[in-house]
């Protein structure tokens, strides 16, 4: 199948499973994660109606943000400090920040280029060792010290399911939204409206992700691989 088919495909069945699951399609926002791909699948899948593309390499943002500017890039991988200038000069959101000192970084970046940077952050509800994040015991305390920083603006939480079970991630994913439900009734009510996103789910466990209340699903493999079968 052609990237332009497989993409029309998950973006029809995603909106199929809003329908299911009682939520809106335009709240459900799909992300084509193209770090597997190159500049011209990139364009296949915008010509097919992708506008949100995530890439979790800071050399591979930059290359495809400025093949294609018009497109809305996505930051989703592994922060490292010196690469936070390439990070926040093309990532119009960047949904894996769990660390304070990264934030602090970030906003001084984005104040050197004018801009808010949007952010996410990532949390760690599974618990396993092998994945990034804040632990939901310590999100608080990482919230509050993005509050201070006037060039953060925190828009939501991010977290990723462990491989295999449907129903283990519909539980992390019903973990991370009911954090995001308890940080966002202690905020301000200004800061509250805009604490609004929830990025869950990838090719394989999208479908419990949105119906746990994801706003953005992260979706690579299913879009761009041939070879994924569900
Ligand atoms: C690769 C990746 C995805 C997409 O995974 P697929 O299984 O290919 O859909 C989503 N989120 C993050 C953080 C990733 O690194």
């Amino acid at each position: 199948m052609s990237v332009a088919t497989q993409y029309q495909h998950v973006a029809a069945e995603l909106a199929q499973a809003c329908r299911q699951f009682g939520r809106d399609p335009a709240q459900v926002r799909l992300i084509a994660v193209s770090k597997t791909v190159g500049l011209a699948e990139v364009g296949d899948a915008l010509a097919a109606g992708a506008g949100d593309f995530g890439e979790n390499r800071p050399d591979e943002l930059v290359r495809k943000a400025n093949g294609y500017p018009q497109a809305t890039w996505h930051f989703i991988g592994n922060i490292q400090s010196r690469r936070i200038p390439d990070i926040v000069a093309h990532a119009s959101l960047v949904h894996s920040l769990y660390q304070a000192r990264h934030a602090e970084k970030i906003n001084a970046q984005a104040e050197k280029l004018g801009k808010v940077q949007d952010v996410l952050l990532e949390v760690n509800v599974s618990g396993e060792e092998s994945k990034s994040g804040v632990s939901p015991a310590q999100a608080p305390e990482l919230l509050q010290a993005c509050l201070m920083l006037p060039n953060v603006r925190v828009r939501g939480l991010m977290t990723m399911a462990p491989q295999g079970s449907p129903a283990v991630a519909r539980e992390v994913f019903e973990g991370l939204a009911c954090l995001h439900a308890q940080l966002k009734g202690e905020l301000e009510p200004q800061v509250a409206a805009q604490f609004d996103e929830l990025s869950m789910g990838m090719s394989q466990d999208w479908r419990e992700a949105v119906a746990a209340g994801a706003t953005m699903v992260r979706i690579g493999r299913a879009v761009f691989s041939d070879a994924f079968c569900e």
